[in-house]
């Protein structure tokens, strides 16, 4: 006969993980579906010291103690790409590249993706010099040029830490006020103060890069006059932020005006039987323990859909 869930998790986030816990203790018949690996943004986050119980931990150990606390209450998962969902049916339908499971209700936690330049070539020169995930690839430049782009608390600390192990950082900004956290940017400046190889170019975007197999150039414009410079750089990192990508989720789930799952406070949505937690649904905060809150909620709350209380 063929298998209905009773609740199906789309994520393997902080969020997704919470609904996972709280859904395994409601003895909801479960699966979870996470194509990738497990503690979504933190997992590549490398220092997390606001979460309660964990005055400093790296995200990667954060992420695999909770997916060891997941693990440990047998709940079902399965490592697949979600392509499509049809959820605006009593039993909802969750494809996969191979499969397509059923359930009777569904949790979205798909979190946010990466904001890209949107400038030419740039698929093409990914791993090759540029760089989304700073984390892994800013000591491969060690004394070489790189240009930083952005102007939030990521493009900062990317900024301050190149600036100790490269040759020369380019912070390039669309803006001539950051975005980052008033510490932070005291510090970029204390640094800028002290000499070190780090130079601002505000009110400027990225317009192309330069270079055959790998980047030699990158060609900014400077906004107010659009006026073209050239700067030498070996590397890029690209740190302007994340958005909702939502295109595998059903299309009568209402979204925001920046694609973000509209819930209530119940972390339901407009469909009846489908909820959604953490950075991707419309919160006013996108924390860790908003989001394992949030799990927890949605769980609760696809129980109660289940006994027909909601
Ligand atoms: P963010 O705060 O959203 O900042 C993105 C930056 O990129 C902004 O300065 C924005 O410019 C710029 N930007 C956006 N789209 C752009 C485009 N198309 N072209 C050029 N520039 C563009 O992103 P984030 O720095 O990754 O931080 C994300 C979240 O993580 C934030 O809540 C942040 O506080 C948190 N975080 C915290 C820490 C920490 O506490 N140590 C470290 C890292 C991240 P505008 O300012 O002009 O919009």
């Amino acid at each position: 006969m063929e298998e209905i869930f009773d609740l199906i998790i789309i994520g393997g986030g902080p969020a997704s993980m919470s609904a996972g816990i709280y859904a395994m203790q409601t003895k909801l018949k479960t699966l979870l579906i996470e194509r990738n690996t497990f503690g979504g943004q933190i997992a590549t986050t490398s220092s997390v010291d606001n979460y309660l119980g964990f005055q400093k931990i790296s995200g990667e150990e954060l992420s695999k103690k909770m997916y060891e606390h997941l693990l440990s209450t047998n709940i079902k998962i399965c490592n697949e790409e979600v392509t499509k969902t049809i959820l605006n049916e009593n039993i909802k339908q969750v494809f996969t590249h191979n499969n397509c499971y059923k359930s009777r209700t569904v949790i979205i936690g798909i979190g946010t993706s990466i904001r890209k330049l949107g400038v030419d070539n740039e698929n093409k020169y990914l791993g090759h010099g540029l760089s989304y995930s700073t984390l892994n690839d800013r000591d491969k430049f060690q004394n070489k040029c790189v240009a930083v782009v952005g102007g939030g608390n990521s493009a900062i600390e990317d900024a301050i830490y190149l600036s100790e192990k490269v040759k020369k950082v380019y912070l390039i900004h669309r803006r001539n006020e950051f975005r980052a956290d008033r510490k932070l940017v005291e510090m970029l400046y204390e640094k800028i103060n002290n000499n070190t190889q780090i130079e601002l170019k505000l009110e400027y975007k990225p317009i192309s890069i330069v270079g055959e197999n790998e980047i030699n150039q990158l060609k900014i414009i400077h906004i107010p006059d659009e006026k073209i410079e050239t700067i030498d750089v070996d590397g890029i990192f690209v740190a302007i932020g994340r958005g909702a990508d939502t295109d595998i989720i059903d299309i009568n789930v209402n979204r925001n005006n920046s694609g973000y799952i509209i819930t209530d406070e119940q972390m339901k949505t407009n469909l009846p039987g489908v909820f959604a937690v953490g950075d991707i649904r419309n919160t006013p905060l996108r924390q860790i323990v908003t989001a394992t809150s949030d799990g927890a909620i949605a769980s609760i709350s696809a129980l109660n859909y289940i006994k027909g209380n909601i």
